[in-house]
């Protein structure tokens, strides 16, 4: 466009993952096609397809875990593996013609907020520059790998690599190898790598709550029912979803209900683990759910093996190519495996956002992240997350609460529409303040935290910042549409006429601000 110094695009979503892909679908649903899907990577997947390590799998049954607007007959197992899924989203891209929107090896460096002319400017690593009128955040919130600060590390003379980063050009057969973490990825990874090393050393800080897996094979009979009777796959996933919400109210009002499942997990332990002592290291002294549960069948049976040390503590120096835990405990290894997580509530991501204000999405957040629904912070205009603040679960599926998210867009978007001209719509601080006292109060009873346990889903204050202390369908309910009277319409000159046809007339023009139900009567 000439009378644009850069390209200019109704809405920039930023990564393709099942957030970004997911929105890029819904937009085009909603008769918009004026976008781009900004990907870093060199394809689609977002985490399905940067969690490659062995073993990775989904936690939540496919039926489930996948868009309720993209059903698919095929799933091979009950918890598909990383590459089906990976596949899956892939084939969601081509089914819904998003391919010419997506630009991949673009990412994203720094999204500034034009408060003139209304919209954000966003540049690439590759030196391309566009604007947008609404920013899609999709970058999701475990992207991004978290390797601690330990002492020594880089004196270390072998192999390091973060589970999230795993390479597959390193051969473990036959090394010392330690595995650092025991979340839901080291405990995929250890069974999966325990027959091929020489030596496995698990460094254990907090030892996990593990359920038995209830995995299996869809049968053919199944599938081929799903294929030809829709409705029956849609039923599988109702049931699935239905049996999740009834869990809810355990989590987040009764924690105490949840002490039956402790049994469950311990049961599974003494089926592999006979000796006492190491039964005992790991035994976690926390409630169950107060971090997220894990499933497998196949852990407790790899600890059990001779060629595996479990060391009850975390590793906290590097001195060559020998590691030392906190206990003191040393072992002499090969290879050091991260299985440490993600910058959760500290997600790279928000140094990268400059809003109205003239300060990043980061130092607004510095007392914890802190959103409207999830969804729009205070002083970052038409700027939009998918999984925001407190959009987390702790027992479902992360798709529901993204489709969720996806309805709201979708009204955003039209309510922009329905004021038209150049047009924003910033989040009112009472607004987010009065949502975010609502959720604080009810998390205070969530086993989140009163479990006792230390997670990803508190922040460096201890506030739970990332989880929803809900049910799925109360945030649909909340989700459903964009209350104007939580916004303010930030109005640019040619109000009244199409945002687009408006865009080429603002240039020297100041934003004025108006109450949403000004403008909306
Ligand atoms: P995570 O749950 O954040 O676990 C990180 C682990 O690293 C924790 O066990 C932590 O110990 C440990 N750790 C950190 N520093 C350490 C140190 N110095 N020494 C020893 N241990 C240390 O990360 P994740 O396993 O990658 O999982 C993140 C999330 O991704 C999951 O909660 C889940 O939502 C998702 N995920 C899902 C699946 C699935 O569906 N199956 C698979 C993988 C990931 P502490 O517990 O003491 O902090």
């Amino acid at each position: 466009m000439a009378e644009f110094e850069h390209e200019h695009v109704r809405v920039a979503v930023i990564g393709s993952g099942f957030g970004g892909l997911g929105a890029a679908v819904r937009l085009r649903r909603e008769g918009i096609t004026d976008f781009v899907v900004l990907e870093r990577g060199d394809s689609v997947g977002g985490t399905w397809r940067d969690n490659s390590y062995p073993g990775c799998a989904c936690d939540v049954p496919s039926h489930l875990y996948s868009f309720s607007f993209a059903p698919n007959p095929e799933w091979p197992r009950t918890f598909s593996g990383q590459e089906h899924i990976r596949a899956y989203l892939e084939r969601v891209t081509d089914t819904f013609g998003l391919r010419p929107h997506i630009r991949l090896d673009h990412e994203v460096t720094m999204m500034t907020w034009d408060a003139d002319k209304l919209w954000w400017k966003v540049e690439t690593a590759n030196g391309k520059t566009l604007v947008a009128d609404v920013v899609v955040s999709a970058t999701g919130p475990l992207s991004d790998p978290k390797v601690p600060d330990i002492p020594g590390l880089d004196t270390f003379p072998g192999k390091v690599f973060h589970s999230a980063r795993w390479d597959h050009d390193y051969d473990l057969r036959g090394k010392r190898v330690a595995m650092i973490g025991t979340g839901a990825s080291a405990i995929q990874i250890v069974p999966s790598i325990q027959p091929d090393v020489d030596k496995l050393t698990l460094f254990q800080r907090t030892p996990a709550w593990v359920m038995p897996r209830m995995d299996r094979e869809i049968s053919g009979a199944e599938r081929w029912l799903h294929r030809k009777v829709p409705v029956t796959g849609t039923a599988r996933r109702g049931l699935l979803w239905g049996i999740r919400e009834l869990q809810v109210s355990a989590f987040t009002k009764r924690p105490g209900e949840l002490g039956f499942v402790e049994n469950i997990a311990k049961a599974n332990m003494a089926k592999s683990i006979k000796d006492p002592a190491l039964r005992a290291k790991l035994t976690p002294s926390y409630r169950i759910g107060c971090k997220r549960i894990l499933l497998s069948s196949a852990y407790y049976p790899a600890l059990a093996k001779d060629n595996v040390n479990v060391v009850a503590s975390g590793l906290s120096e590097v001195r060559g190519s020998t590691l030392v835990a906190s206990d003191g405990t040393e072992a002499e290894v090969d290879a050091i495996i991260f299985g440490t997580g993600f910058h959760v509530t500290d997600m790279p991501i928000a140094d990268r956002v400059v809003g109205a204000e003239g300060i990043t999405l980061a130092e607004t957040w510095k007392g914890g992240m802190e959103s409207l629904r999830g969804a729009s912070a205070v002083g970052f205009p038409n700027w939009m997350t998918i999984i925001g603040p407190n959009t987390g679960l702790g027992n479902s599926s992360m798709i529901l609460m993204i489709e969720a998210q996806l309805n709201y867009l979708a009204d955003y978007m039209r309510q922009l529409n329905v004021l038209g001209g150049r047009v924003a719509l910033s989040a009112r601080p009472s607004a987010v303040g009065a949502w975010n006292r609502r959720v604080q109060e009810r998390m205070k009873r969530t086993v989140w935290n009163t479990g006792g346990c230390d997670s990803w889903y508190l922040d460096a204050n201890g506030r739970n910042t990332t989880v929803w202390p809900g049910t799925t369908s109360e945030f649909r309910r909340a989700t459903r549409e964009v209350n104007l009277a939580e916004y303010e319409v930030v109005r640019g000159p040619g109000a009244g006429s199409s945002s687009s046809s408006a865009a080429s007339a603002t240039s020297g023009a100041s934003g004025s601000v108006a109450e949403a139900e000004g403008a909306v009567a």
